[in-house]
């Protein structure tokens, strides 16, 4: 299929490549083992934590859509992160981003914690940081843009381009636009890598994550890895994945539209204080979003008027939005990072990290755009008139007595700490999660 245009490329695949059946939707192949032709004889396929004809089509289709030479389907995105981590020998040296997904950071910083590798964590648009960073020639350099859940955007083509002068392998988190918005491989990275739990899959019934390769040889090095500690995804969660692909690129159209409309509505709501979404031209991201995306994706963030306790009256008043974290699903999901995603830092340090009590982050669906709009404007609208009558009996609970709600994955940050002191924040590492 080469040279065919993203659309094609995502509709195609898999289709017509049943040559026994002729089937035209590429079928699934559950089976564990295959059998042999003869005595050492070997087909394509042997057993299916090696290789599966269905994740092999899942895994070409999305290479070709990063343009990559070769990917690797594995069990969760971060069995994907986690295989980047059999890149680094004892000495080596790893950057990861001071804004990048909470998971990832707990892995790199436990695994750091056993002698694993060594760790540097640095916000990358601060160049002097990066600099010093770089100066101690890591092997391998993690880059995630947009953030979460501000939206910070990170110049791809720059800090590849200095990373891999200083000798190191870059490796982008595609999630939060999928191939169809960004392609690190084109601004020159080595690997990307995406969570397809999120949009690729789009439809919140699979966890999965895909890493592409630019380099051939590197992307056999880490399907060998891939396979010696078996994390390769299931052919079940291949197969909706791939099916969910089909629509990627139609999806991304219609969730930027929402969102771009979510924004301009967000923007000039007298409920809303601040709007961040890299669309918007006071964005500070927004000039290099332009230039290394192909549109500013559906995920933003907003400040409500009137605190957690004006959070809490927006989310009681919303009908359509579920009250949920991820994201990249076809329906809109709303959230308070304060009391879900972020919970696990103290409350002062996430103010550090600009993680207000008054900050909701939305994944914008592909729902009508008026039901989106019409549902936020009477959350909001409600926001701001029950502040007015707010008595004594109308307590709002705080973040630290719903800290309990906070995401399971990410409570474990707390509680599986091989020290004995609870997790502590590192104000260097503003914006986690
Ligand atoms: C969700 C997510 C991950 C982790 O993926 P899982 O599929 O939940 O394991 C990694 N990076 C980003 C940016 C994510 O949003």
């Amino acid at each position: 299929m080469a040279n065919n245009k993203t659309a094609t490329i995502a509709v195609r695949a898999g289709i017509n490549n049943d040559k026994h059946h002729g089937a035209v939707v590429a079928p699934i192949h559950l089976s564990s083992t295959y059998s042999l032709t003869g005595f050492n004889e070997k087909r394509e396929f042997d057993y299916s934590r090696t290789g599966n004809p269905t994740r092999a089509t899942f895994a070409e289709a999305v290479a070709e859509l990063e343009q990559g030479a070769h990917g690797i389907v594995t069990s969760t995105g971060m069995s994907s992160v986690h295989l980047l981590c059999q890149l680094l020998a004892v000495d080596d040296l790893v950057v990861i981003p001071h804004d990048c997904y909470g998971g990832s950071y707990r892995l790199f910083s436990h695994l750091e914690k056993r002698g694993l590798f060594k760790l540097v964590v640095v916000d990358q648009n601060d160049s002097d940081a990066l600099e010093q960073a770089l100066a101690q020639k890591p092997k391998l350099v993690l880059i995630e843009t947009p953030s979460n859940p501000l939206l910070r955007i990170v110049d791809i083509k720059a800090v590849t381009e200095a990373s891999q002068k200083a000798g190191a392998l870059v490796a982008v988190d595609n999630t939060f636009l999928s191939p169809v918005l960004q392609q690190p491989l084109l601004l020159g990275a080595d690997i990307v890598f995406h969570s397809t739990t999120k949009y690729i899959n789009g439809h919140s019934d699979v966890v999965g994550g895909v890493l592409v390769t630019k380099d051939k040889e590197l992307g056999e090095q880490l399907a060998w890895w891939a396979n010696c500690i078996g994390i390769t995804g299931s052919a079940f969660d291949s197969y909706l994945s791939l099916r969910g692909l089909k629509t990627l690129p139609i999806r991304m159209k219609q969730h930027q539209s929402n969102a771009d409309a979510v924004a301009k509505f967000l923007a000039g709501h007298p409920a809303v204080e601040q709007v961040y979404y890299p669309g918007l031209a006071d964005h500070p991201g927004h000039a290099i979003a332009r230039k290394q995306q192909k549109s500013f994706g559906g995920m933003l963030s907003f400040e409500v008027k009137g605190g957690v306790e004006a959070v809490k009256v927006l989310f009681d008043n919303l009908s359509l939005f579920t009250l949920a974290q991820s994201l990249g699903g076809v329906e809109s999901l709303i959230s308070h990072p304060s009391t879900m995603t972020h919970a696990g830092m103290d409350l002062e340090a996430q103010l550090v990290a600009g993680i207000s009590q008054s900050l909701v982050r939305i994944s914008v669906g592909i729902e009508d755009i008026d039901d989106i709009i019409n549902d936020l404007d009477a959350g909001l609208t409600a926001s701001q008139s029950g502040l007015d009558n707010t008595g004594p009996e109308k307590k709002f609970t705080d973040k630290a007595s719903t800290a309990s709600n906070s995401e399971p994955g990410l409570r474990v940050v707390a509680d599986n700490d091989q020290q004995t002191k609870p997790f502590s924040f590192n104000p260097a590492l503003a914006s986690l999660w």
